[in-house]
């Protein structure tokens, strides 16, 4: 039998994790599970360590640490606390780590496990984001893979040729449009959170489905396309198709255009690139292609969902745009999901951030990772103060 490829899960109790846990579960004999971390949610952490006989649970909440301890006190599993913790378990001897962790948050721990040149499996797209160069750099130096999970990029993996890199005329990433696609506009400023987060196609944890809602998500795919495959922002298009049917597609000088479809169901990409190079049954909903009797597709509305252009305008403008651009969404969609602001208010508070606050911010290097990390903090803190004195 063929060595078990050993892995950490980084946001173990997130919808990524669960559904990494159970393509994990599905194929036993395929894997073996190292660490799995969570933030807060000591239950279900405690659970996922003892379905996947995981060697150690990491929570990021240190408080938490005893209570973690007793629910694994009859189970040969390690614990410990902290984001240090969380780091160190990146860091690691494993074949991959899947990243998993929501927002910003989960970039130290990527930094460190490809520093310690482990291949990662990348769903967090919030770093690429922000530290997208730094991150693809620290790969090629380390000789390790990242391997898209998120399922556009995982789609645009799957068909674009390395050979053909110079042959590529557009990357084509697919959107849904999210709930609101046929809402007007008045009616998308009184949407509440429980609106927001009501994905038509996809189930995904609360901060990605208002990203989908507002079309931040896609204006983040934007940017994490860009540094995922190094593609220039004039060669990267976006293309409403509300069945999520096709997942993107990539489109080559001589005419041809490869897609790769599937079910609406993360299983597909995470065991994608859990096999990588090979492939493996998923355990998921496979897509029935005799029911697929129409698809649609649409340009976006740039007017009513402005987060798509502000992508463009951030890698335009370059890394400290796009640092302030995802700093402030996730502070912005935070506030929206504890009711503290309208839906619009999000893009209003991204736009402030970009255009007026990054112009007073003093010009300082983004070659390291704490420098990145002092930006991010300086736009969060000035976000919250502006919105303070409103
Ligand atoms: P969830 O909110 O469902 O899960 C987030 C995970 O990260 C949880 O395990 C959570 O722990 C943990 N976490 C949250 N904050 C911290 C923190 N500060 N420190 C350490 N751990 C933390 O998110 P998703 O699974 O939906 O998304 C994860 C990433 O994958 C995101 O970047 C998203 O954009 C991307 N993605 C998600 C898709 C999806 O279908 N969900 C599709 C494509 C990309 P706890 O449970 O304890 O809070």
């Amino acid at each position: 039998m063929p060595c078990k490829k050993k892995i950490t899960i980084l946001g173990a109790t997130g919808s990524i994790g669960q559904s990494t846990m159970n393509v994990i579960i599905s194929s036993p004999d395929m894997f073996e599970v190292h660490g799995v971390t969570a933030n807060t949610n000591i239950k279900l952490l405690a659970d996922s360590a003892i379905k996947l006989n995981a060697s150690i649970a990491v929570i990021a909440d240190e408080s938490l640490e005893s209570e973690l301890k007793q629910l694994l006190s009859s189970h040969d599993i390690k614990v410990a606390s902290g984001m240090a913790a969380i780091e160190d378990i990146a860091a690691q001897d494993v074949d991959l780590v899947m990243a998993a962790i929501i927002g910003f948050a989960g970039l130290r721990p990527i930094i460190r496990a490809l520093e310690s040149g482990t291949n990662v499996a990348i769903a967090n797209k919030e770093p690429l984001v922000a530290a997208g160069g730094y991150i693809m750099e620290l790969a090629r130096k380390n000789n390790a893979k990242i391997l898209p999970v998120d399922s556009e990029h995982n789609a645009i993996f799957q068909v674009l040729e390395d050979q053909n890199k110079t042959a590529i005329d557009k990357i084509i990433l697919t959107a849904s449009g999210g709930p609101f696609l046929n809402w007007s506009a008045d009616d998308i400023a009184g949407a509440t959170p429980s609106q927001a987060i009501a994905h038509p196609n996809w189930i995904m944890g609360k901060k990605i489905s208002v990203d989908s809602a507002s079309m931040m998500n896609k204006a983040l795919e934007i940017i994490e396309a860009h540094h995922l495959f190094d593609m220039p922002a004039d060669k990267i298009d976006v293309l409403i198709h509300p069945q999520s049917v096709i997942h993107s597609m990539v489109s080559y000088v001589d005419g041809s255009i490869l897609s790769q479809m599937g079910a609406s169901d993360m299983r597909t990409p995470i065991a994608y690139a859990l096999s990588y190079p090979h492939r493996m049954d998923s355990g998921g909903d496979k897509l029935d292609t005799k029911s697929l009797c129409e698809l649609s597709f649409s340009q976006p509305d740039f007017d009513k969902f402005p987060a798509l252009s502000y992508a463009y305008k951030c890698l335009e403008l370059g890394k400290r745009a796009c640092i302030a651009f995802n700093a402030a969404n996730e502070v912005a969609v935070d506030l929206f999901l504890r009711e503290k602001i309208g839906f619009c208010d999000i893009m209003r508070i991204v736009a402030y951030a970009v255009d007026e606050l990054l112009p007073t911010i003093p010009e300082f290097e983004l070659k390291t990772i704490e420098e990145i990390e002092k930006l991010d903090n300086i736009v969060r803190c000035a976000v919250i103060d502006n919105e303070k004195v409103r």
